[in-house]
């Protein structure tokens, strides 16, 4: 829909050139959102497409996914070899259930600023121990794990102003064994649960996503029985915690989750006993 509200588009091609913060403002990434609903309030986009930063990357001992990366460009990626958890890649990518355009449009970036429970990239980076550079309006930069950026549906932790620059996704969590299960209420539906695990020497790091607001990781040393697993799920997401929208009642999304969780426990055991 037109934004009749915005009178001006910065198109910045550096960082310097990103105009001063000021009350109105807001960041264009795919627009895939942006542009679905009236945003009341708004007054000037920043159109992120000009900084032309390079999609995907790999250095400094991580997969660096730029925040204008669009979901479909990492869904091309090939994965090598060593990465036994690069399947989640696609896995999450495809988790985005939408419209061939938003599909093609929407980014890696504006998936996690968003914030939504279904996030698939909020549960890709979650789940691959990622972390998020942020370009602070006062011309720094701070680094948080992934798992802490999303606050609940359309909240992160990003200050007004903040631009959130790439997801780091670290080789040494890409190359652990790793599972993933995702249900949702119709076939073509949001997640209504969406849980990742991984391996290591040390034991398990599960990843909740799309049944609780903000995602939940569990550590545990070696790999716990069924019963402990659920238990520790229950200790950790208080009844009234599960999330609660047209995509799936609390309940069900509590049941799901302990389903999917043991699930990946299961496979997991086999893989890495
Ligand atoms: C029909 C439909 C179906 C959808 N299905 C889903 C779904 O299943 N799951 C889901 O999670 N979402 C869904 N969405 C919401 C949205 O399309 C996606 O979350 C998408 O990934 C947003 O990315 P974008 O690049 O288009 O962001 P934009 O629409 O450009 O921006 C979204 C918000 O993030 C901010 N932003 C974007 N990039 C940055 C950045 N780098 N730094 C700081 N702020 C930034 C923008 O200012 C804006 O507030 C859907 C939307 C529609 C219309």
């Amino acid at each position: 829909m037109d934004l009749n509200g915005v009178t001006e588009i910065a198109r910045p091609a550096a960082r310097s050139e990103i105009p001063a913060w000021q009350e109105g403002d807001g960041f264009l990434a795919g627009g895939t959102w942006l542009f679905s609903e009236p945003q009341p309030g708004l007054r000037r986009l920043t159109d992120l497409s000009g900084l032309d930063w390079p999609p995907l990357a790999v250095t400094g001992g991580a997969l660096v996914i730029a925040a204008t990366c669009p979901v479909a460009r990492l869904d091309a990626l090939e994965a090598p070899p060593g990465w036994r958890a690069g399947h989640l890649i696609g896995a999450c990518c495809r988790s985005f259930l939408a419209s061939f355009k938003i599909w093609n449009m929407a980014t890696v970036g504006g998936n996690l600023c968003m914030a939504l429970p279904a996030g698939p990239m909020i549960s890709l980076a979650a789940g691959l121990e990622g972390s998020c550079e942020i370009w602070t309006r006062d011309g720094g930069v701070r680094h948080v794990p992934a798992e802490a950026f999303a606050l609940g549906p359309k909240r992160s932790i990003l200050e007004p102003g903040d631009l959130l620059r790439s997801l780091r996704l670290p080789l040494s969590a890409l190359a652990k064994p790793a599972a993933f299960r995702r249900i949702s209420l119709a076939p073509e539906g949001r997640s209504g649960a969406l849980v990742i695990g991984t391996r290591d020497g040390t034991g398990l790091r599960l990843a909740i996503t799309a049944s609780v607001p903000a995602p939940v990781i569990l550590r545990f040393a070696g790999l716990p029985d069924a019963a402990a697993l659920a238990a520790r799920i229950e200790a950790a997401i208080a009844p009234g915690d599960w999330h609660d929208d047209i995509h799936g009642a609390p309940d069900w999304r509590r049941q799901v989750t302990l389903d999917l969780a043991e699930d990946i426990r299961a496979e997991l055991a086999e893989v890495c006993p």
